[in-house]
């Protein structure tokens, strides 16, 4: 801290990404990366916009790529589309745009750690839902006066989805306020929200292409909804940076969204390998929430979680833990490519075998 600090700055409390650690040669399932590297017609696209014509100002409306968006659903217009830097930022806008009332909004008390983060730096009170015993939202606790409602579906980190009809009981029983629903993993799983909007136009959906296209080096986020709720992001957006998507980031997102093959590819490769490596854990005694996303979240009966992501550490392996009542216990693992999957196991068998 230093007296030059704002009363903002010294109130804050950021979030905390997961490590992105310097060394070579690690096994990194600890902040849901895809395994694969994006799509080949990604990286000519790329390729293809680096040129001269990076002196000149990117679109800032996002134009094409919200036409892709909108072509890849079917039935959404361009104007019900927003893009930004990363889901993050298109989040960020949600909470000032769309959730900043004067009711606490509601979230899962186990959820993305980024929305208190969010209420913190604008002033958005928010009360937390508890999930059921068995990590799951309830439908019927979210029927009640609020300001807003968010979470991920699937939810992270517990990776459990709700199905279509709890989302739709949520939306329709809130038609005053906005319920946001956080589609981070949806491909690897669950099923979409998209389809509900025609009918709601309280629902926004928000995804990424951070995790299923595997380009969260790229920063390209995008939300769907009326296009009135859109417009509420686009004043925020245009009040705070007019520019979020570069080119190259614009070039390659289309590309990502076009290429269907791929996307089928390397989302199916993961799904399979999540089914074989919660077989595996289940084998050592894991106790393997059932998961929709791109990792598992588990806990063994016997040995302390932390010390076990410590242990695994020492081999070359970082997976993800959270001090937090509840899930403390627990370990967050993202879905590697098999090999990688076999060396978690491995060291995993090695450890509870001491
Ligand atoms: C990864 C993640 C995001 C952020 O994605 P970016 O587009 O990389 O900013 C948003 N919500 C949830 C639940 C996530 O896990």
């Amino acid at each position: 801290m230093s007296p030059y600090w704002s009363e903002v700055a010294k109130s804050l409390t950021p979030y905390v990404p997961g490590e992105q650690p310097k060394l070579a040669n690690l096994v990194k399932l600890n902040t849901n990366e895809n395994p694969y590297g994006p799509s080949p017609k990604v990286l000519a696209a790329i390729r293809r916009e680096t040129s001269d014509a990076l002196r000149l100002y990117p679109d800032p409306e996002g134009t094409r790529l919200k036409a892709a968006v909108a072509g890849y659903y079917g039935d959404i217009e361009p104007q019900q589309v927003f893009v930004g830097n990363g889901s993050d930022e298109v989040l960020a806008h949600v909470f000032l745009a769309l959730l900043k009332h004067d009711q606490p909004i509601l979230f899962p008390d186990i959820s993305y750690s980024f929305y208190p983060v969010y209420c913190g730096l604008y002033g958005v009170a928010f009360d937390k839902v508890p999930l059921t015993d068995t990590f799951e939202i309830r439908p019927d606790d979210y029927l009640r006066p609020n300001g807003g409602i968010i979470f991920p579906n699937p939810n992270a980190p517990t990776g459990r989805a709700l199905p279509l009809a709890g989302i739709q009981r949520i939306v329709a029983g809130n038609p005053n306020s906005v319920v946001v629903v956080d589609e981070a993993y949806v491909d690897f799983g669950a099923e979409s929200a998209v389809a509900l909007i025609k009918d709601h136009p309280n629902l926004l959906i928000v995804q990424t292409l951070s995790k299923a296209r595997s380009l969260a080096g790229l920063r390209v986020g995008f939300a769907i909804g009326e296009a009135k709720l859109i417009e509420a992001l686009e004043r925020v957006k245009d009040s705070f940076n007019s520019y979020p998507l570069d080119r190259l980031a614009q070039a390659g997102a289309c590309a990502a969204i076009e290429d269907h093959e791929w996307f089928e590819r390397t989302r199916q490769a993961v799904i399979r390998s999540r089914s074989a490596l919660s077989r595996d854990l289940a084998d050592l005694k894991f106790e393997v929430l059932p998961s929709a996303a791109n990792f598992i979240f588990v806990r063994h009966p016997q040995r302390d979680a932390s010390e076990l992501m410590q242990q695994l550490r020492e081999r070359g392996i970082i997976v993800r833990h959270f001090r937090q009542p509840r899930i403390d216990q627990f370990l967050r693992i993202s879905i590697g490519t098999d090999e990688e999957c076999a060396a978690l196991v491995a060291a995993l068998r090695e450890i509870l075998s001491a």
